[in-house]
């Protein structure tokens, strides 16, 4: 049996048993069954799958590293997290990570005006906030009233401008004043595709002459108190351990340097986000080569020894992984609408008399067996390619070259079947020539854009037949008419699927690990938009289904672009009333599926489109 790499990825969130992907824990239900219950209530399409249990699981292992690295260690500084809001600003995800975030005092950190706004607006009472990224007069004055609604916010200054404006504003308010943050620009940086938010060349950061430059505005103003952490933060999905530890040695200098000038509150190291997830389904492409544990470790014990060294109290660590925290928890369920081959049948084919070649084709669809399947299937797509030619030539007609099509088609299907214990490597090697195209009901630049935006890999697989071998290499198609828009066949980490019948059958393939910056970064792309979503909390004895909430209509997609809705409903009225090839009660039906189809969302969704 094939698991689809699920023992690499999975995070031991999943067990295959009867054929299906199963959720491991409590009840233990299979994905495929929650997909059928909701669709059964009429949401057809993709559908966003949520579960906190796996939000739990990520947040609970971080506190519980930490722990223990820090005890091990005999470390005296705290520890801290808080959840990045650019990862996933939904509220079923945001609602659900506050509440079990709770009993960590798991806090938020915040990106803009409206991340922040979100933080104040959810965050736990005592949990901290911390805010990053550019910030006006405005948006500093917002960090202000977090402090006055008694919020442990600590506003992170990236230049010296925003230190100014908080020096300002702090003249100007009611006497609450959040603490002070000062992003440190290292000369350490990240790999991998993530990694540009490190390094000396780094858009974010200070000098260590702006640093300097910082505690002396702090002191004259009476602020250094206030003055509490350091940040950096060297980018997502560091997939090695080397550059974690450079930035931390480079961080952990600084933060006793800087003790050392005089800033006496100075208690905190935040650094920011950056733990990996495994994403990949094959051992010889695993990426992340540390385990939390050995990260906690190394964190612990780095900035233990710096602090004995400098002769400094261990920093409070505070950590603000996002991709760690969300990847796992969303799972999106695609159904498969059509196989390219589905359409050759054998009573597609046309009786006439044939061409030679073409008879030969029949004569080798009809004798292939286990022994000669790889010399046939050679031998017909040969053959095929001389009858393309013909075509081309005029020697030939049409139907000869659907007949070509369809037997050369049958005659893969045959020999996949028949090769499938066997010539494995043989079978491979000319799987990119005889792909089969699974077209999906989803689309790529929504529900994984980081697929199209950098190439990131998701895992795939099918939710069940998982106890059936799957013969054909796959190539996955989404439904916007964008070339884009696909996940082609790679030999280098091939995508076997099964042959399946749809018109009996269904079959749904899971995109995993997709709870990480996927829902926000997707794009309208034709506009398709956001897909049904629930959030799934799994019980004893089965699970409940919370929170389904319908895809956006496209009537809200059109609001979206900011089109007068009414306009466009107008324009289509006005052309169907004013149509002379229909009858009234024709207009008068036409007007109402035009209605429906504008309340509905884009998605392909009758029954035959599953
Ligand atoms: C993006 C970001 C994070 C989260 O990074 P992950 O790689 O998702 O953990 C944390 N902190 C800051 C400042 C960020 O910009």
């Amino acid at each position: 049996m094939l698991n689809y790499g699920i023992n690499i990825w999975g995070n031991q969130n999943y067990i295959l048993e009867n054929g299906k992907v199963k959720l491991n824990i409590l009840s233990k239900p299979a994905l495929i069954n929650i997909v059928e219950d909701i669709r059964k209530s009429g949401h057809t399409g993709p559908l966003l799958l949520r579960f906190p249990h796996l939000i739990e699981k990520q947040i609970e292992s971080i506190y519980n590293q930490f722990k223990r690295a820090r005890d091990e260690f005999k470390y005296k500084g705290k520890f801290q997290a808080l959840f990045p809001l650019k990862v996933n600003q939904y509220p079923q995800f945001v609602k659900n990570i506050v509440k079990l975030g709770n009993k960590y005092n798991y806090g938020l950190e915040a990106g803009s005006k409206a991340e922040l706004l979100l933080a104040m607006a959810y965050n736990n009472p005592n949990a901290p906030i911390t805010v990053n990224g550019f910030k006006d007069k405005e948006m500093i004055a917002l960090g202000f009233i977090a402090a006055e609604m008694s919020y442990d916010i600590t506003l992170t200054i990236e230049g010296l401008n925003e230190l100014k404006t908080i020096i300002e504003t702090s003249k100007s308010r009611f006497g609450s004043i959040p603490n002070i943050g000062l992003r440190v620009r290292l000369h350490s940086s990240g790999i991998g595709i993530w990694a540009k938010s490190g390094g000396i060349n780094s858009k974010f950061g200070l000098t260590s002459t702006e640093l300097i430059k910082a505690i002396k505005l702090l002191e004259k103003n009476n602020l250094l108190d206030k003055f509490s952490m350091i940040h950096f933060h060297i980018g997502s999905q560091i997939t090695e351990i080397p550059p974690v530890k450079k930035a931390l040695r480079e961080a952990g200098n600084i933060y006793a340097e800087l003790k050392k000038l005089g800033a006496k509150n100075l208690n905190s190291i935040n650094l920011g986000g950056g733990l990996a997830v495994e994403y990949s389904q094959d051992e010889s492409r695993v990426a992340r080569n540390y385990t939390l544990s050995e990260y906690t470790n190394d964190v612990v014990y780095l900035l233990k020894e710096i602090a004995l060294k400098k002769g400094v109290d261990e920093p409070d660590i505070f950590i603000e992984s996002g991709r760690y925290i969300a990847a796992h928890h969303a799972v999106l369920v695609a159904p498969v609408l059509e196989l390219f081959s589905g359409e050759y049948t054998e009573e597609k084919l046309i009786e006439k008399t044939n061409p030679p070649l073409i008879q030969e084709l029949y004569d080798l669809y009809e004798t292939i067996n286990k022994a000669n399947a790889l010399e046939f299937l050679h031998d017909s797509i040969d053959h095929m390619e001389s009858l393309l030619t013909l075509f081309d030539l005029g020697y030939i007609d049409l139907q000869d070259r659907s007949n070509t099509e369809v037997l050369v088609n049958l005659i893969i299907k045959k020999a996949v079947i028949l090769l499938k214990d066997k010539h494995y490597k043989e079978l491979l090697s000319i799987q990119e020539r005889v792909q089969e195209r699974y077209l999906v009901n989803f689309s790529i630049f929504q529900s994984i854009p980081d697929l199209w935006g950098l190439e990131q890999h998701f895992p795939v697989m099918p939710l069940d037949k998982l106890d059936e071998k799957p013969t054909r290499s796959a190539s996955i198609w989404d439904i916007t008419c964008d070339s884009d828009g696909e996940i082609g066949f790679n030999p280098q980490k091939p995508l076997f699927l099964h042959d399946v019948d749809l018109s009996k059958d269904d079959y749904f393939l899971g995109f995993f690990l997709v709870g990480a910056y996927q829902e926000v970064l997707g794009m309208k792309h034709n506009l398709f938009t956001h897909p049904t979503e629930a959030t799934i909390q799994i019980t004893k004895d089965g699970y409940d289904i919370i929170n389904l909430t319908e895809a956006q209509s496209i009537c809200d997609i059109f609001e979206d672009l900011d089109y007068d809705t009414k306009e466009i409903s107008k324009n289509l009225n006005i052309k169907i009333e004013h149509s002379n090839l229909l009858k009234n009660n024709e207009k008068e039906y036409i007007l109402n599926e035009i209605k429906s189809l504008l309340n509905d969302n884009g998605y392909l969704k009758n029954e035959e489109y599953r």
